[in-house]
């Protein structure tokens, strides 16, 4: 039984403001067993990370941005650096997120070079990848995935890529209430975890967290967590709520959520 690391994180989107970020931290630090000693990673709004930092120190979680631009610094209007993560306490980056790579267009080129600029400031990037229906309606969900994985670490040393978690988000699950089957997730986290083996080695794939993401909800957690290669989930809409969040900890780790 492989003990790697189990990571459950909450990727908030573009929701709360930073009076409805303090709400659900007075709720969320109160709940009896939430530092687990697992990995629990919160993604704000960028405009939330600062009341983070500042509600989530008393318990031992862990946050992160939801995107960030590559460059340090300089004329890049709109844009974050990673050095301004950095100062807010960020240990984690998402790094292409569906969202960023379908609606704002990033592309799998920009996605390495966001890998990259994380790992130069020891921001451990959360990599997502995942097919749309059209893509796995006609067979090509495979393909898309490993093209993806392999383009993100282009470059990338293998004691880097040790330290990174990757997300396999069926673009046809992610807040659709459409979650994609155990078996199919465990199939597509699978593939990650046999692409990076091809890439590096058995032994750097069998260390990295692969999460599935999409529709996940207390109520379906426990199926995935059953499977050889998940080793936890990406949240959105059920993370919004800390009891919601909270119950989908819990009912992943079952018995180890009150023995920690
Ligand atoms: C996500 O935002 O990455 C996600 C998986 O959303 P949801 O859980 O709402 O499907």
């Amino acid at each position: 039984m492989t003990m790697r690391e189990k990571i459950f994180a909450a990727n908030w989107k573009m929701h709360k403001t930073v009076a409805e970020t303090e709400a659900f931290f007075q709720e969320f630090v109160n709940y009896p067993g939430v530092g687990c000693g697992h990995g629990v990673v919160v993604f704000p709004p960028f405009t939330a990370l600062a009341a983070v930092r500042g509600l989530a120190g008393a318990v031992p979680i862990s946050w992160g941005a939801q995107n960030m631009y590559s460059k340090d610094s300089g004329a890049f209007t709109g844009e974050i650096s990673p050095l301004m993560l950095k100062e807010l306490g960020c240990a984690y980056v998402l790094i292409g997120h569906s969202e960023r790579r379908e609606v704002f267009r990033e592309t799998d080129d920009e996605v390495r070079e966001k890998v990259k600029a994380a790992h130069k400031h020891a921001i451990r990037p959360m990599v997502c990848v995942g097919e749309t229906l059209e893509e796995r309606k006609g067979g090509r969900a495979s393909d898309k995935v490993v093209r993806q994985v392999s383009a993100a670490l282009q470059g990338v040393p293998a004691e880097q890529v040790a330290r990174m978690v990757f997300a396999y988000e069926p673009i046809w699950a992610i807040g659709t209430g459409l979650n994609a089957s155990s078996s199919d997730a465990q199939e597509m986290c699978g593939l990650v975890r046999k692409q990076l083996a091809q890439l590096y080695s058995a032994e750097v794939a069998g260390c990295i967290p692969v999460l599935y993401g999409g529709s996940v909800k207390p109520e379906n957690i426990a199926e995935y967590m059953l499977q050889s290669d998940i080793d936890g989930a990406l949240i959105g809409g059920a993370s919004l709520q800390p009891a919601s969040f909270l119950s989908i900890i819990k009912n992943a780790l079952g018995s180890r959520f009150s023995a920690s």
